[in-house]
């Protein structure tokens, strides 16, 4: 076989190309991996649940029963903006903590194609930052947009993100709380599907405010495996929403939670575990069935390090 020289430089250029990113590469997996291994404490499985899947007449009820049942925190939503006074006095009879703040996409503004619409939903967010620093939440939970939110291409959202993030993400470190990146599945938003393409921005964004979440009900969908997915969000991963494959308490069907409870415990996750789900069943009876369903889980393994 005869090489030519255009071929044989044009090979050898490449392979020198190759040498360089081989290494650049291989500095950064190490940082990659010093950073998961961190975790310098045992991971814990702090559960919560969103209020409106615990049923009561009111919230200092619910609160009640989330207590009983074996939960560590409760989830809230936007209208905690506003209501902080009443949200932390009724939070302060138990032995709960607020774990995140579940705030939504505000319409995918952020990220519109209508620019009027971006500075508007950045405020609304910081200010939503600011009531979770105030009732020391572990984040609140930002989607930039849901299918048909905005006409934008995905490499132009990112960049949106990657130009106002880092300043939202200093502000939510001056609030003490920081925003939360939930990717869903494909057919809810086709922007930012799995782990680790929000761990990417998180890790772009250079801002300890910047974080991430995962919902087992997407991953399912979206990811090949829970360990891998978790891991790859490593130390940007700061709450988990809970669900079955079908959008039910975890238990009512047959999806395992151990694979990503591995996950978890690789990365020293310390942070909530909290229900977003639906309830097939009395609910009386069904919730603290999952609860003793997910710490059976997260006991059991089957993989070891
Ligand atoms: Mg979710």
């Amino acid at each position: 076989m005869t090489i030519n020289r255009r071929n044989f430089l044009a090979g050898a250029s490449l392979a020198g190309a190759c040498a360089i990113t081989a290494s650049h590469t291989q500095a950064e997996e190490a940082n990659a991996t010093k950073d998961i291994l961190k975790a310098d404490k045992p991971a814990k499985l702090n559960l919560s649940s969103q209020l409106g899947v615990i049923p009561g007449r009111d919230l200092a009820e619910k609160l009640a029963k989330m207590e009983k049942w074996g939960f560590d925190g409760v989830e809230l939503g936007g209208d905690v903006v506003g209501n902080e006074k009443k949200y932390l006095d009724a939070v302060a009879k138990t032995k709960l903590k607020i774990s995140a703040i579940c705030w939504g996409s505000h319409n995918g503004d952020i990220v519109s194609d209508v620019v009027e619409k971006r500075q508007p939903a950045i405020d609304d967010l910081k200010r939503v930052l600011e009531t979770a620093g105030e009732v020391k939440s572990t984040g609140v939970i930002y989607v930039p947009a849901f299918n048909g939110q905005t006409k934008l291409a995905n490499r132009e959202i990112r960049k949106i993100l990657l130009d106002v993030m880092p300043a939202i993400g200093e502000h939510a470190v001056k609030c003490g709380s920081r925003v939360l990146f939930e990717p869903l599945n494909r057919n809810e938003a086709f922007f930012l599907r799995q782990l680790a393409d929000a761990a990417s921005i998180c890790r772009d964004c250079k801002s300890d405010g910047v974080c991430m979440m995962g919902d087992f009900y997407h991953m399912h969908i979206e990811e090949t495996s829970d360990l891998g997915a978790f891991i790859s969000a490593g130390k940007y991963l700061h709450h988990v929403h809970l669900a079955s494959r079908a959008r039910n308490l975890p238990g009512q069907d047959e999806r395992s939670f151990r694979d990503g409870f591995q996950g978890l415990k690789y990365i020293g996750f310390q942070d909530f575990c909290s229900l977003e789900c639906g309830v097939k069943g009395d609910r009386e009876a069904e919730i603290p069935k999952a609860v003793r369903f997910l710490r059976e889980q997260w006991k059991n393994f089957f993989r070891t390090p």
